[in-house]
């Protein structure tokens, strides 16, 4: 075997994490896998320190050199004032896609879904994630939901890939792009487009809710599901725990440079130091991140070895079943269990193999030509409390706001004027279309959208945000309100 060591960055973590990082890492040198580790500390220790985002500036100059961590779980501080540090990570490292296996390991991991075995692909930056929120009104708070093309195409390439990569021979999206028909129906778009150049896979759409109840139900018609961060997020769990596997799954976090491999679960402080945890989920973690590195052969033989210690019934607490466990066993035995087994396959299970190792998934967005962008109007939101919809409505109308004028007014997004009807409940947060009072879709001046606010600043309306409404290539970049 080849002596060239690739570093990687290693962090312990808190609870349970330096148990299972410890038996984790014992497997991976038995197995001869060729790494070279940095250690760095992040989480409970770093945010006592001060340091809000529980990562040090050493930490990121390991992780540039290396481009690979292996993080156990940490403990994020309760309490206001402290960052998500696997928000920053992902987000600071560009790591835009999460890879989570999730498989049954019927009969000696209880579950309703002895054939569960699918792969979920997440969008991992963008979406209601980018942590953009806004209190605007005595109110009403908003949370902005960004959606990219470069990002969408991105991680819909990148389950297409995974797909091919990983001999899966379908791919399916969710989305709720019935009601949010521009940012998901744009995720749902480049999938129809991106599917087309995947001939040899087969492709479908879920809207996100029935999709969620068949995953729920029948999880084994699925293989591959790419979707945006939130609906990942949430699908993802149910997934691994309809598996039987929360304490068993491993996930990766991959961007064009760098990648994060760890366990699903969380730093579990309530069995920490008593060396009971079952390491299974950064075992798992650690497979993927050997895959990725390209020591394939070391994964396999790691993976075959967990599989025939599975089904030889040596299971650790969270797992073990009277009747079906033979042995009741702690952190380190499990993983010793693992070693002795090295270059044993499972009987039960089907073994692995990464032969064929799929090299890192590297994909690209293209830049497009830029559409032709056009101003036509504007939304203008403002706080106001003084009465009902017909009362603002008739009152905007009467300012002197040409060449603009008032077209509807929308409270929650439900239109309230004009022919609006007393029974809507209304909030304090009035969204008021602008547009040209000659012809609908033409062109307006930005100069007119700053007298318009000047006109309704000196007749004491409170502005409190604009959207301005654009068309690209003549086809319009905003919603219609409801009724037009
Ligand atoms: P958790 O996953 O840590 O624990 C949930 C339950 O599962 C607990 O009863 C725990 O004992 C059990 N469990 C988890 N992993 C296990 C394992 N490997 N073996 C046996 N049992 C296991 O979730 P939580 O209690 O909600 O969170 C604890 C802390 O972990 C919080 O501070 C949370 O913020 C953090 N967290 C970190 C990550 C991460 O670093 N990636 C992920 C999730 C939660």
């Amino acid at each position: 075997m080849s002596s060239m060591k690739t570093s990687i960055t290693v962090a312990y973590g808190d609870g349970i994490g330096p148990e299972i990082m410890e038996a984790t890492l014992r497997i991976l040198d038995a197995a001869g896998a060729q790494l070279a580790p940095e250690v760095v500390e992040i989480g409970e220790k770093v945010y006592k320190r001060g340091i809000t985002s529980g990562i040090e500036d050493g930490t990121w100059e390991s992780l540039r050199r290396t481009q690979v961590f292996l993080k156990a779980p940490i403990t994020t501080p309760q309490g206001g004032g402290f960052k998500s540090l696997n928000v920053t990570t992902r987000k600071t490292l560009g790591l835009f896609a999460n890879v989570r296996p999730c498989q049954a390991y019927h009969p000696y991991v209880e579950t309703r879904h002895p054939n569960l075995n699918l792969v979920i692909i997440r969008e991992n930056e963008e979406d209601l994630y980018a942590g953009i929120e806004h209190r605007q009104t005595d109110e009403v708070v908003q949370c902005l939901k960004l959606i990219s093309r470069p990002g969408c195409e991105k991680i819909i390439r990148y389950a297409f890939e995974y797909a091919r990569a990983y001999k899966r021979h379908k791919v399916t999206c969710f989305t709720k792009d019935n009601i949010m028909k521009m940012t998901d129906g744009l995720f749902r778009r480049i999938f129809d487009e991106v599917a087309v150049e995947y001939p040899d896979i087969e492709n479908e759409h879920w809207i996100i809710d029935i999709g969620s109840a068949l995953l729920a139900d029948e999880p084994e018609r699925f293989g591959v599901i790419v979707t945006l961060n939130l609906y990942g997020d949430i699908i993802s769990d149910i997934a691994a725990q309809i598996a039987g596997s929360v304490g068993m799954g491993g996930s990766a976090n991959v961007g064009d440079q760098c990648a994060m491999f760890e366990a699903i679960h969380g730093s579990a402080p309530d069995i920490a130091g008593r060396g009971i945890a079952n390491p299974s989920g950064l075992i798992n973690g650690a497979i993927m991140m050997l895959v990725h590195i390209g020591q394939g052969n070391v994964a396999a033989k790691i993976h075959n070895a967990w599989l025939k210690t599975i089904e030889d019934g040596v299971h650790t607490g969270d797992i073990y079943q009277g009747g079906i466990s033979h042995s009741r066993v702690g952190t380190q035995a499990f993983a010793n269990a693992i070693i002795e087994r090295l270059g044993q396959e499972p009987t039960h299970f089907k073994p692995v193999s990464y032969a064929s190792a799929p090299k890192p998934i590297h994909v690209t967005s293209e830049r497009r030509v830029q559409q032709r962008k056009e101003l036509v109007g504007v939304d203008v939101f403002l706080d106001w409390s003084k009465g009902s919809a017909k009362e603002l409505g008739d009152a905007l109308t009467a300012q002197h706001t040409a060449p603009l004028k008032l077209k509807m007014i929308t409270n929650r997004g439900v239109k309230v004027y004009p022919d609006g009807i007393p029974e809507t409940f209304c909030t304090d947060h009035w969204r008021c279309r602008f547009v040209s009072k000659e012809v609908p879709d033409s062109t307006i001046s930005k100069q007119t959208l700053i007298d318009l606010l000047q006109t309704l600043n000196n007749v004491g309306f409170d502005t409190i945000k604009t959207e301005n409404l654009y068309t690209f290539d003549g086809q319009l970049g905003y919603s219609l309100g409801q009724g037009e």
